[in-house]
């Protein structure tokens, strides 16, 4: 037969390959068909439930006919206000097998920020853990014409009148579900940014992107997953979508573990030992926590063999003592925006000679997924060398990366470009082994007398010091030098260092101009909901430092 050429594929020979939607669904039956007896485990309340792959396909059938019978229509905003658990990850596969979009709403949003991003997502219905009542209800008390039907998820911790329960309306369904063929290019998910600055941007992650970005994450070089690893995501399932583990596990048919409210470091190292996780990931601070423990202990966990650690900087000294604790500590950048993975920081063979380098190498980072496009430019537009010196601001695109912001015209217009490539808003540096390094972001570098000072350096010296726990360093303004660094620190317990001892210990290791005029002693670093430092925050209230006389 002659070969016709298709318009479709722009006048190219059209192949001869499917052309079947990427999509979860795929990832879903592949779970349930090929590794039905790999489990899904999850605390409720005291106890360890545990289920099968199959039967967890049956629970996620159950829930799009309760989908259904609650009247839920194709691109139906549905919110999760959830921790980490099993029923948490049959929303994450119903809702977007039903066509419908899970919007997985941050619990430590304040309950003004929390009704605004449900107001703004136009969510129909809110599926919440019973331990969340009180927060929830104070979020929808704000709204109380919204229309939205609650459904409680686990044991309430107070009444919340009106809401349907989560079990009851599972029972009488039936466990298979016709599902519907979703174009892949429809929405699947839904999160908003945490808003360090301004109002919430919200992300709509499709099935083609969440497929894709599973995909690439699982690479050796990437996370490296497979059959034989037992995942225990302690990044919140409302924290981009669990940096993707909730699909890249089930896709690799790797056993998946959730710690639902045990986030404190007992309970993480707890469900290790009893479940023996052999992958995890988090945010530095839930790491520093786990270490001391550990540290303080004598103890290690065995069958812990990597944790991913990303969301903001891992400082050098957390990375050391994981690696003597007998756990690789993979460093890795992203950002809602990028689903989020964009940099994981992993070996490569070119440096196998020399380890002293590779280990430099690997604190930063890391290395760009397949899957992202990036450029690095300069305030003219101009790319800047890889050559680890040379600093511009981080531009990507992809698959992956969200092209607009949903509803939010004032913030498209900011952050993206016309031919797509998206403002990272991080400041960083790429080097000749393609490792890429934040120098900072671009709203906390302190500006002093016409220099830059790069607060993430700062802290991660600050971090190494013996006596701190923790160090958040920021821009405080200044009348002779326009902005100088000052830091807060929050000390180990038991130890003692005053400002003296700090700042003296950091002029061996930083220029005078760079090291931080004040350190103030903290109980606590304001953070985010996703647990980032909160500069905002400490330069409202230290803003009035270096008032005029005072300097
Ligand atoms: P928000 O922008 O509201 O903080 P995100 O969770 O999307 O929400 O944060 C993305 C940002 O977090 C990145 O642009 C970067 O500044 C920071 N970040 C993420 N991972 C790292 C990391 N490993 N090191 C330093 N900064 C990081």
């Amino acid at each position: 037969m002659a070969t016709t050429f298709s318009p479709e594929v722009g006048g190219a020979l059209p192949s001869t390959m499917s052309d079947l939607p990427l999509s979860i669904r795929t990832i879903f039956e592949h779970a349930i068909k090929s590794h039905p007896r790999k489990q899904i485990i999850s605390r409720d309340g005291a106890q360890v439930l545990r289920f099968t792959f199959a039967e967890f396909g049956k629970r996620v059938a159950k829930l799009a006919n309760v989908l259904r019978t609650l009247g839920v229509q194709p691109g139906d905003r549905i919110a999760s206000f959830a921790w980490n658990g099993h029923r948490h990850l049959e929303l994450y596969y119903a809702v977007p097998m039903v066509g419908a979009v899970l919007h997985t709403v941050n619990i430590r949003l304040f309950p003004d920020q929390a009704a605004f991003v449900l107001d703004h997502a136009g969510d129909k219905i809110v599926f919440y853990d019973g331990s969340l009542t009180k927060q929830i209800k104070a979020a929808a008390d704000l709204q109380p014409d919204s229309g939205r039907t609650f459904v409680q998820m686990g044991a309430a911790a107070e009444p919340f009148e009106g809401a349907l329960d989560y079990e009851t309306l599972m029972t009488p369904e039936p466990d298979t579900y016709e599902w519907p063929e979703i174009d892949e290019r429809a929405a699947a998910l839904l999160c908003y940014t945490s808003a360090t600055t301004g109002d919430p941007k919200g992300v709509l992650f499709s099935h083609r992107s969440t497929f894709i970005h599973a995909l690439a994450s699982g690479l050796a070089d990437a996370l490296g997953i497979s059959e034989r690893d037992r995942v225990l995501p302690i990044v919140p399932m409302f924290h981009v979508n669990a940096w993707g583990t909730p699909f890249l596990a089930l896709m690799a048919g790797a056993d998946f573990i959730m710690p639902m409210e045990r986030l404190d470091p007992a309970g993480v190292i707890e469900m290790c030992e009893q479940e023996r996780v052999t992958l995890s990931a988090g945010v530095p601070t839930v790491w520093m926590a786990v270490r001391d423990m550990l540290q303080a202990q004598g103890k290690k966990l065995p069958a812990l063999e990597r944790v991913v650690i990303g969301g903001s900087a891992m400082p050098t000294s957390l990375m050391d003592d994981l690696n003597g604790l007998g756990i690789d500590a993979i460093h890795a950048w992203g950002m809602t925006e990028m689903s989020p993975i964009g940099t994981v920081s992993r070996d490569i063979a070119e440096l196998a000679h020399d380890p002293g380098m590779q280990k430099r190498e690997r604190y930063k980072q890391g290395r760009f997924s397949p899957i992202v496009q990036w450029r690095v430019v300069d305030e003219h537009g101009k790319d800047v060398p890889a050559d680890g010196v040379s600093r511009g601001d981080l531009l990507v695109r992809c698959f992956a990366v969200a092209k607009s912001y949903y509803k939010n015209e004032l913030a498209n217009r900011s952050a993206f470009e016309p031919d797509g490539f998206f403002h990272t808003g991080d400041v960083v540096t790429v080097d000749e082994y393609g490792y890429m390094e934040i120098v900072d972001r671009v709203k906390d570098f302190i500006k002093s007398g016409g220099e830059w000072i790069s607060s993430v350096e700062v802290e991660n010296i600050l971090m190494g010091h013996p006596c701190v726990k923790e160090a958040c360093v920021f821009g405080i303004p200044h009348p002779k030098w326009q902005e100088r660094p000052v830091a807060a620190v929050v000390l180990r317990d038991g130890q003692e260092a005053d400002e003296d001892a700090i700042r003296g210990w950091l002029g061996d290791k930083l220029a005078k101009w760079q090291t931080p005029d004040r350190v103030v002693f903290l109980d606590a670093i304001p953070r985010t909901g996703v647990g980032k430092f909160l500069k905002r925050d400490l330069r409202e209230r230290y803003k009035g430092m270096f008032a005029e006389g005072d300097a």
